[in-house]
């Protein structure tokens, strides 16, 4: 970085999947090592940094919109540089320079460490660098990172996918998958816990596969056995699973180990068999549905959300009631819909029949309803239970004369809850509780009887800790 007395500030903003916001943990964690500082509130930053989406909705309108809002500024601003990194940089590459000149670094998902040395060279050589990896230079975990919870972590074990579904844009951005060793992964957990963490969720493009490429099919499994003995660790989530992959092991692995939390998010996408043979997705309805058969008979109390895309290219009214079917027969506790629309450089986008937009927000609607009628009657099974509740980093909200916080159950409801007036009887973000359930919504549950079961935890204490000192926890290395 250059000799300036001040050191330089920056901000990263994230667009898109958690894959996307894990990986600007890591890019926090290289500039702070390099010795940038995050700029505070409503202060202009020396250096904006967009981690990017090429999935979502409008992707390219929002990143093109937001450099051209900066561009001005960029020229009342000496010295200020935007680098633009993530999946629309790993695909538009040159194009980003070429529709926005005032943009200095163009960096991929493969080469998150590089972005310091990239932003000095652009400095010393008044000139944009653009620098794409096409294949993972380090693993972004052996990467520093800032995270942006004392209490809980992401994790992730593979990046890459070996699939090919047809909407999607990962295996041409991020390649093949790619494993980390379980070794390094427990090490990395046990020393997030070490530092007052007590929840992680393991993550990858597609988790069933873990294993393949060290040639171990039970590695899943047996990764969620040995969160198991990690001392400290109170909850293991994964995300995200792939029905064609999804092996009894896992199923009898989640069952049996004690931290590993009843929880499912597996992605349908569709009921039709049509239109996943379509997606390139290699299961059945048939198959998802034995699944989610045989996770309920194995931990009755689990819930089970999913993604589901409508309109697909080729979708027929028929494909659609299929979808409905499923939804109904899978009585999912949340559902994330998408309607589909064009993402440029994936097979679906220049498929034939494409299906118009009036009818796919017609059906889009049709599905938000049953799969809110059906969340709303799930949650009300639950009116009247105890269930276990982990705080999360939120202020409270204030409804009326009642003062709430919010945080996960164990099956990862959102659940509202009443705390004491007091302050000091409240629970601390990462604190866990057993509150009984007054009232259910499609979308939360509320809990506003008074709390029971209080326990303070280390991941409460990490929380008050980091609040003190105003900083988050650095980790500069895995102790793999
Ligand atoms: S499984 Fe399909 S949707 Fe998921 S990342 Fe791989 S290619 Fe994309």
């Amino acid at each position: 970085m250059s000799q300036t007395t001040q050191p330089r500030t920056f901000e990263v903003i994230t667009y898109g999947c958690q894959m996307n916001f894990h990986d600007s943990e890591r890019i926090t964690g290289v500039l702070l090592e390099a010795g940038y500082t995050p700029a505070t509130d409503g202060a202009q930053a020396d250096v904006v940094v967009f981690n990017t989406c090429a999935v979502r909705e409008n992707a390219d309108n929002r990143l093109y919109g937001n450099l051209g809002h900066l561009a001005p500024v960029k020229q009342s601003h000496a010295g200020m540089q935007i680098a633009v990194g993530g999946c629309m940089a790993q695909k538009d590459r040159d194009i980003v320079v070429n529709k926005a000149p005032w943009v200095d670094v163009v960096f991929g998902t493969n080469n998150l460490g590089a972005l310091p040395a990239l932003l000095e060279r652009a400095r010393v050589n008044h000139s944009a660098q653009v620098e794409i990896a096409e294949s993972l230079e380090r693993f972004p975990s052996t990467l520093p990172t800032r995270r942006d919870s004392a209490y809980a972590a992401w994790v992730a074990i593979s990046v890459g996918c070996n699939n090919t579904c047809t909407f999607c844009i990962v295996p041409a951005l991020r390649g093949k998958e790619t494993d980390r060793r379980p070794g390094d992964v427990l090490a990395e957990i046990r020393a997030l816990v070490s530092e007052g963490v007590q929840e992680v969720t393991l993550l990858g493009q597609n988790v069933n596969t873990y294993g393949v490429e060290f040639g171990d099919s039970g590695a899943f499994a047996k990764l969620l056995r040995a969160c198991g003995e990690v001392d400290g660790l109170e909850r293991v989530r994964f995300t995200s699973p792939h029905p064609a992959a999804f092996s009894d092991d896992v199923i009898a692995a989640m069952a049996e180990t004690h931290n590993v939390m009843p929880s499912l998010h597996m992605p349908l996408q569709s009921g039709s068999d049509q239109v996943l043979r379509a997606m390139r997705r290699s299961y059945r309805s048939e198959k998802f549905l034995g699944i989610l058969d045989r996770v309920r008979e194995a931990m009755p109390e689990a819930a089970i959300s999913t993604d589901i895309i409508v309109g697909f290219p080729g979708e027929t009214e028929a494909d659609f009631q299929a979808t409905l079917d499923v939804v109904a027969a899978a009585r999912f506790a949340a559902a994330f819909t998408f309607q589909y629309s064009i993402r440029p450089g994936t097979p679906a986008a220049t498929m034939p029949d494409q299906v118009p937009a009036e009818v796919v927000s017609e059906r889009y609607q049709r599905l938000v309803d049953l799969v809110g009628e059906i969340s709303w009657a799930e949650n009300k099974q639950l009116v009247g239970t105890p269930v276990e509740v982990l705080f999360a980093d939120n202020e409270g909200r204030k409804d009326g004369a009642t003062r709430r916080m919010s945080g996960r159950a164990r099956d990862n409801r959102l659940v509202h809850v009443q705390v004491p007036d007091d302050p000091a009887d409240r629970p601390r973000p990462g604190d866990l509780a057993t509150v009984e359930i007054t009232y259910a919504a499609p979308h939360h549950l509320n809990a506003d009887a008074p709390i029971t079961g209080l326990r303070r935890t280390r991941g409460g204490d990490a929380w008050a800790a980091a609040n003190e000192s105003a900083a988050l926890p650095l980790t500069l290395r895995p102790r793999a």
